[in-house]
């Protein structure tokens, strides 16, 4: 009969110390372990060479590194990688790696699905399943280290990660915040804070939460300059509208001795593209540390939105820069095979009778913060 063993990825260091601590293991070997998982990316505990031999044989009894599963991986034409991952018999989350000159960059998800119920957004279309685990969070960016045959001691081949792929991270932030500890802990992953980034639709109260718990960067997803129109884009303005939400990430970024918030405005043709409504969005923003991130609508099966022309989101950058506040324009990678914003969908079994859009608002954000 087999024991259930303990899945020592997703352990925060303080965690993984106080597991050995307990076998009556000393707290050095805990960091030597973390040192292993996570800087040589090793899930073999016979080949932690400097473990003591009981120590070693202790682990192989009580405990394992369990990886998500491959379910496919496809290769776009410009290099970038999509994984989907199993969550469970019948459901599967998506990473994506994204390779640049001067950087490489690894999208995560969080959840398996999202609740929010963006209009535009086909991860919504798919409704919500589960919380990821902080094992599942973190594991995609060892598994994609081994994927992409990262060696101790190179250079990284991942050296950005955005909490961009499926899943409303603050949602899901009891698992998001050890995950992120260990992606930041120089013993561990050993990532910058300022090169991890999360992606928020606006969770109001958790974004001051997260303002006591890390300073990563802040990403918000704002995509209107004004209440009306960002209600329908994304439900959960109308809980926590605009001004609450700058509010929060001004407060965030003095919290964080941050830099700036970046906002990402997803440019859908005649609905949130005119010159005036980039005015309005630099009126918004002028004078706050904040930049915008212009993103081409990825368009998806069903959906009755179309990306505003190259032209236009030109004219749009120009207006907001005029304006007094610094634009850019995403560029749209992977989307020959659906890995572009927005078109992560996976494979998710809906298990919300309530999303963000309908109107009982409150029931999910509880479900969706609940653990797996
Ligand atoms: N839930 C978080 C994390 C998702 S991030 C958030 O909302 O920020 C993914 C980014 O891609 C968000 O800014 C999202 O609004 C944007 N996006 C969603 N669907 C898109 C689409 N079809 N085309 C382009 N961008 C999209």
């Amino acid at each position: 009969m087999s024991v259930e063993r303990v899945n020592l990825l997703g352990l925060t260091r303080p965690q993984l110390e106080a597991w050995v601590l307990e076998r009556g293991g000393k707290a050095f070997r805990a960091r030597q372990l973390f040192h292993w998982l996570y800087k040589r990316g090793e899930s073999q505990f016979d080949a932690m060479t400097d473990l003591a031999k009981d120590f070693r044989a202790q682990l192989n009894a009580e405990a394992e590194v369990r990886l998500p599963e491959i379910v496919t991986r496809q290769d776009a034409s410009d290099g970038t990688i999509k994984w989907m991952l199993k969550a469970d018999q019948a459901q599967g989350f998506e990473m994506v790696y994204i390779p640049e000159t001067d950087r490489g960059t690894l999208c995560i998800s969080s959840q398996v699905g999202c609740a929010m119920d963006c209009s535009f957004c086909s991860t919504a279309q798919q409704g919500f399943n589960r919380n990821l685990s902080p094992a599942e969070i973190v594991g995609q960016v060892f598994l994609a280290h081994k994927e992409l045959g990262f060696k101790a001691g190179d250079n990284r081949i991942i050296s950005n990660i955005v909490m961009m792929g499926m899943g409303e991270p603050l949602a899901n932030f009891r698992n998001v915040i050890p995950a992120i500890r260990i992606l930041l802990d120089d013993l561990g992953l050993d990532f910058s804070r300022r090169r991890l980034t999360l992606s928020t639709s606006g969770l109001v109260p958790q974004m001051y939460k997260l303002a006591e718990e890390t300073n990563v960067a802040l990403a918000v997803s704002l995509h209107a300059p004004d209440d009306e129109l960002r209600s329908q884009l994304v439900p959960v303005n109308r809980r926590h509208p605009i001004a609450e939400l700058l509010a929060a990430c001004w407060h965030y970024i003095d919290e964080q001795n941050g830099r700036s918030v970046t906002f990402e405005y997803v440019m859908l043709e005649g609905v949130n593209d005119s010159p005036a409504q980039a005015r309005a969005l630099a009126r918004l923003l002028k004078g706050h540390p904040a930049k915008v991130n212009l993103i081409p609508f990825n368009p998806f099966p069903g959906t009755s939105y179309r990306r505003s022309s190259m032209q236009v989101i030109e004219a749009f950058r120009d207006q907001v820069l005029k304006g007094g506040v610094m634009a850019t324009i995403r560029r749209t990678r992977g989307d020959d095979i659906d890995a572009a914003c927005g078109q992560l969908v996976g494979r998710v079994i809906d298990r919300t009778t309530v999303r963000l859009g309908a109107k009982r608002i409150g029931v999910v954000a509880e479900a969706a913060g609940a653990q797996p």
